[in-house]
């Protein structure tokens, strides 16, 4: 990550994935994120001097937990994250912090939660106790469930939120609201006129608005009128084309999908 990123205490989302290729990275980020939830110094947080950022840094902060796989008899780390660690996580999450204004749950790989374990932290994800951060790292998002990481904030290895291409972003944002304008013939017009790119510009296209689609459901990007049932629903069309795309199903294909599925999103607002 070139440039450390620095976070606004007061305005600090529930919950956020971070994925990177080198999964050192993205633990050095998530344990920055989790030095801004308790640091006491001054914005912008964390300021990486003050007691809580000191004992963050030395692994000692009592509001901030450590999850991850656990090791086996021989010491071998074991397959998966299980249930019984995120429902522990879960007894632990309402009881108050120790020291600082909040806790933090830092949930190392959690892309090797397995299916029963997701869905407990999906329930805590869906009603988060007040004041409670959870940070999930993930080499690979994709592994998580939709609805996870409908819940989350992501945020990419380079340091960028998303990191979408601005073009990808750009037909992202037209797609969400001709979605969410609620004309069927308009949206089957900008699928239409669309369905001639090829397969990158498409993956970065279904990309950016898998990230907006959260962003909007997180609330740090507006609803354009959707609803989170809407916008659930949307996002999940486009997981379901982000692994069309990445079995090469044709681009042609995807759009007309994007058209036809869409329409109930638009058009059934809750
Ligand atoms: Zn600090």
């Amino acid at each position: 990550m070139a440039q450390p990123e620095v976070y606004d205490a007061q305005r600090l989302s529930h919950a956020y994935i971070f994925t990177a290729q080198d999964p050192e990275e993205g633990l050095r980020e998530a344990l920055r994120l989790a030095a801004a939830a308790v640091c006491t110094g001054p914005e912008p947080v964390p300021c990486g001097s003050c007691r809580a950022c000191r004992k963050v840094r030395e692994g000692i902060h009592p509001d901030v937990m450590r999850i991850g796989r656990r090791a086996d008899d021989k010491g071998r780390k074991k397959r998966e994250i299980a249930v019984d660690q995120i429902r522990q996580l879960a007894r632990d999450a309402v009881v108050l912090p120790n020291e600082a204004k909040r806790k933090v749950y830092l949930i190392e790989e959690a892309d090797k939660m397995n299916l029963a374990a997701q869905n407990a932290a999906l329930k805590l994800l869906e009603e988060p106790p007040p004041g409670v951060i959870f940070i999930l790292c993930a080499e690979n998002a994709q592994a998580l469930l939709p609805t996870v990481r409908s819940r989350c904030v992501e945020i990419h290895g380079n340091g960028q939120r998303g990191a979408p291409d601005e073009v990808g972003l750009r037909l992202a944002r037209e797609y969400v609201e001709t979605v969410a304008g609620g004309s069927p013939s308009a949206l089957l017009l900008w699928c239409a006129g669309h369905e001639g790119m090829d397969n990158r510009a498409a993956v970065s296209f279904v990309d950016s608005g898998m990230t907006l689609l959260a962003d909007m459901l997180c609330g740090r990007e507006a609803d354009p009128g959707l609803g989170q049932a809407g916008l659930r629903r949307l996002l999940a069309l486009l997981e379901r084309c982000a692994g069309y795309l990445q079995v090469n199903v044709g681009v042609k294909h995807i759009f007309g999908l994007l058209a036809v599925g869409a329409v109930e999103s638009s058009g059934n607002r809750g």
